[in-house]
């Protein structure tokens, strides 16, 4: 079975091919027109997915060596994203899958990147909890097989990679923020500032205590002395990073044992952060915890997840309709 997954919900535009549950490839375009926003700007990113889907589903389907007619499937994220992205890939794969009369598989990109965790070896055994921390989600998910996952966090407000993001944007760096503030986050000392780690009840996260607090910090600080951003730029993100990761490990650790369940995995493009990777190894070591990251290339956005979902679907015969729309709300499960 061969099927072409697109993922197409936020910045990255992509493509990717999987063959009898094997990921032969995973081509992505990521967005730099955002960069000097400060963010992504909707109307500019549906715009670039227009400019970049068919010339990455060209290279995802040449180099995968399987030609057109040997596809029995087109996968594609549904939701949730912003609806403009999400309208480029979902109707160019309508159009795709009636052009060579073969099925429609819609994605739940949530769902995809946790499944990215079964793309390579050793996957986590069923059932785990997995952590998603990205650009726009933060949520612990139970995960009692590939396709029944069951939300029991998240976040009332902003997603920590937005926290990251618009921590960065206060300093100053360009976006997408949350890699720089690790890179000087590595030079600096967690501990020279304090800034409140939120107190939710139960397994809820709340992220916009710590922006509001990271925001007077600087008012302050700048109003004795104007270089002070860039006079302790590595202090000020250790910090921040640590606080904003201790704030997940603790709900993390709640979690597991509110479950009993010792098989963590993370996913999202946060979990290329390197604080949180060195916390996860100490605390899998102190609760003998197993714990799965996957590789970089497959924790942010990329259609290899969105295939690798595909592939499950398939399996069950969960198709869909040529009268689907994108849905930008859309919840796991
Ligand atoms: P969603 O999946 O919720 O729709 P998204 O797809 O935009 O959001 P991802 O692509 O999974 O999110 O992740 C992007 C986020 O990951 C950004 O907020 C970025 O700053 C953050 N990020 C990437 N690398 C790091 C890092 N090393 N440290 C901290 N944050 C990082
Ligand atoms: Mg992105
Ligand atoms: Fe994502």
């Amino acid at each position: 079975v061969n099927i072409l997954a697109i993922e197409s919900s936020c910045d990255e535009t992509s493509a990717a091919i999987i063959s009898n549950g094997k990921i032969l490839n995973n081509i992505v375009a990521t967005q730099s027109v955002h960069e000097k926003y400060g963010g992504v700007v909707p109307e500019l990113a549906s715009r670039a997915h227009q400019q970049h889907l068919i010339p990455v589903i060209h290279e995802a389907i040449e180099s995968s060596g399987i030609p057109k007619d040997q596809l029995h499937a087109v996968a594609v994220t549904l939701g949730p994203g912003l609806m403009g992205s999400l309208m480029v890939g979902v109707s160019f794969a309508k159009a795709f899958a009636f052009s060579l009369d073969i099925p429609l598989i819609a994605v739940n990109h949530m769902e995809a990147h946790i499944l990215a965790h079964f793309i390579d070896d050793p996957k986590p055994k069923f059932p785990f909890i997995c952590l998603t921390v990205s650009g726009g989600h933060t949520q612990l998910v139970l995960v009692k097989s590939h396709l029944d996952m069951e939300v029991i966090g998240e976040t009332l407000d902003d997603a920590v990679g937005e926290a990251f993001d618009k921590t960065a944007k206060l300093l100053g760096l360009p976006y997408p923020g949350g890699p720089l503030i690790d890179k000087h986050a590595k030079q600096g000392n967690p501990k020279a500032y304090q800034f409140p780690i939120s107190d939710m009840p139960g397994l809820t996260f709340s992220f916009s205590g710590i922006k509001t607090a990271i925001l007077y910090f600087l008012r302050d600080n700048l109003k004795h002395d104007d270089d002070f951003i860039s006079k302790h730029i590595d202090d000020i993100c250790a910090s921040v990073q640590y606080t904003l990761i201790q704030t997940l490990m603790q709900k993390l650790k709640k979690a597991s044992k509110t479950y009993g369940i010792k098989e963590i995995a993370v996913a999202g493009g946060v979990s290329a952060n390197s604080g949180l990777r060195s916390e996860l190894e100490l605390l899998a070591k102190k609760h003998h915890w197993n714990v799965y990251i996957p590789k970089f290339e497959y924790c942010t956005d990329n259609a290899a997840m969105i295939a690798m979902a595909a592939h499950y679907k398939f399996a069950k015969g969960a198709f869909v309709g040529l009268d689907i729309s994108p849905e930008a709300r859309m919840k796991i499960g």
